[in-house]
């Protein structure tokens, strides 16, 4: 008789990676349970209420076209019979000083709009264009963990890879031009990978920006929150069971091998494997005991640089908003350098505060599904990225309150560059801080990305799925291949295919059909 509280898999989080291996698993007859300290399923893909109004935390998920790696695991799990998705034109639309650009997921007409806009880069952009589909399929065709013997073979069958795996998007785009705002452009979607040109993998760019290109872009019909309801849904009606406001405190080992869990309420539940769905150095550092950490692993953890983190103004407005600015999000430049200068202030541990220079991404809810407010007002987000952490760390509420305050007011101003008079409609505000992401999450310093998405910390720099602890596995943005509710969901399935040793994907980086 199966003990009430013994299981095969404890899953400890139920953001999209803990949700995408909970439901492989349940599905695949293991008997799942999944804890999650917050009372909502979803980590970062929640939405929350203010004043009856919906607040989504994230904007678009890439994926879901024809046969995109993640349409075939929604298509396993027959996900579209408790969630409607709504698809976006325009991922992404860039404004610099004189350019107007739409990222549309569809590449020709991306291309079409880059080339009428750099006409004398014609042929420099196709190659970008083309060197990112060559490297879209290598990444789809290449082993999400390969045996020394096939990483051998790597240069051969996967060649793109292996050259640019340590490289950053900045040395990618330098192959193709040398024109500063042309660079400039084709990176603007830094913000999905939480680091700029300079600093970001190219890998991870290229396959952030591939994602939307290939899988389209997304956005489930009511709010973000209906897509990890749905996949809680489905988790439970394969027999599995969640715990929402439940935190795990430590994560048990016996004969080195992980073998359960303590929770905040003192309860001890017993598995077979462990997966950790939260923080990569939360579950090194504080969830495992030292002693049972292997010196190389701690100390890797202990040096991994921390994504950096935002502050994200919601708004509710009772306006128009110009339709030109329809997209997933919109990345507002004020110069070509905006970002350098931000995170330049980032290493001094400050912040961008005038708004006239202030660059910022804008995500507009309303825009993406045009019923969800009944009474016709607009749902944004406005985002300042990168917000150091320990800017927000006040002796007191008051002056944290104040920060806030100051800080959304001038954010406000610097939207009014695209949209004037936006301070004057504004019905509803509610503001998130490094903090706040801390607060919900877990995630140290409030981090988007869990890890630093740099070259080096980027892939195979990532703690792979199955852990060097026996029985532990990590799955979601802090583990291969990476974060974005792509990578996470990708990450989702590999978990789920190391536990069941191949069963899903015969080690491949695709659900098989
Ligand atoms: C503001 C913002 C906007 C974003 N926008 C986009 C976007 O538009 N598109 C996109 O693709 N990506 C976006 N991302 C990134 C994306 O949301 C994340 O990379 C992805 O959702 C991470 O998923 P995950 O599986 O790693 O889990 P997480 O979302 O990190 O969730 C981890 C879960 O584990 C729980 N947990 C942690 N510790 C414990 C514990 N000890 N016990 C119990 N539970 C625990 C947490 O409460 C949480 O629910 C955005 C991120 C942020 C912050």
């Amino acid at each position: 008789m199966v003990e009430k509280n013994t299981f095969d898999t404890i899953i400890i989080g139920a953001g999209i990676g803990g949700l995408t291996t909970g439901n492989l698993l349940a599905k695949n007859d293991q008997n799942v349970l999944i804890l999650e300290k917050y009372s909502l399923v979803g980590g970062y893909v929640t939405t929350y209420k203010r004043k009856k109004y919906p607040m989504d935390v994230v904007h678009v998920i890439g994926g879901l076209r024809n046969d995109a790696p993640i349409n075939r695991i929604f298509r396993y799990h027959n996900l579209y019979s408790k969630v409607q998705v709504i698809e976006v034109e325009k991922v992404f639309v860039y404004r610099f000083p004189g350019y107007d650009i739409s990222c549309y997921t569809d590449m020709e007409k991306y291309g079409a709009e880059l080339k009428d806009n750099f006409p004398e880069e014609k042929k420099n952009i196709d190659s970008f264009l083309a060197e990112m589909t060559g490297m879209w399929g290598q990444i789809l065709a290449s082993y999400y963990n390969p045996s020394i013997l096939k990483l051998a073979a790597y240069p051969i069958r996967f060649p793109k890879l292996v050259k640019h795996q340590h490289w950053s998007f900045e040395k990618f785009l330098d192959q193709f031009t040398t024109n500063h705002e042309l660079k400039k452009v084709l990176s603007a979607g830094w913000g999905y990978n939480g680091l700029n040109m300079p600093r970001v993998s190219a890998i991870y760019m290229i396959a952030m920006l591939m994602s939307y290109h290939t899988g389209g872009a997304w956005y489930p019909k009511g709010r973000f929150q209906n897509l990890s309801n749905a996949f809680a849904e489905n988790f439970k009606e394969y027999g599995g069971t969640i715990k929402t406001s439940t935190e795990v405190e430590k994560i048990i080992i016996k004969d080195k091998t992980a073998v359960g869990v303590v929770t905040n309420k003192g309860e001890e539940f017993f598995s077979k494997n462990v997966v950790s769905n939260s923080d990569t150095k939360n579950s090194f550092l504080n969830l495992v005991e030292r002693e049972f950490v292997p010196d190389k692993v701690h100390q890797k953890v202990r040096n991994y640089k921390q994504s950096v983190s935002g502050f994200v103004v919601h708004l509710v407005v009772d306006m128009e908003i110009p339709e030109s600015l329809s997209c997933g999000c919109v990345m507002y430049f004020p110069s070509f350098d905006t970002e350098d200068h931000q995170f330049s202030l980032w290493e001094k541990r400050e912040i961008e505060l005038d708004a006239n220079t202030m660059g910022l991404g804008m995500a507009v809810s309303t825009f993406k599904d045009k019923e969800m407010v009944p009474d016709g007002k607009h749902v944004l987000d406005l985002i300042y990225m990168p917000a150091p952490y320990e800017y927000f760390k006040k002796d007191t509420k008051e002056e944290y309150k104040k920060l806030k305050e100051d800080i959304s007011e001038r954010m406000i101003k610097a939207t009014e560059n695209l949209i004037p008079d936006l301070g004057k409609h504004v019905i509803v505000k509610d503001v998130s801080t490094p903090l706040t992401y801390e607060r919900y999450t877990g995630a140290t310093e409030g981090g988007w990305y869990d890890i630093e998405c740099s070259p080096n910390q980027a892939i195979l720099g990532r703690i792979r799925n199955k852990t060097p602890i026996p029985g532990l596995y990590l799955t979601g943005a802090k583990t291969f291949p990476g974060s974005g509710m792509f990578g996470s969901s990708q990450a989702g399935l590999f978990t789920a295919d190391s536990i069941l040793q191949g069963r899903l994907t015969r080690g491949k980086g695709m659900l098989k059909r």
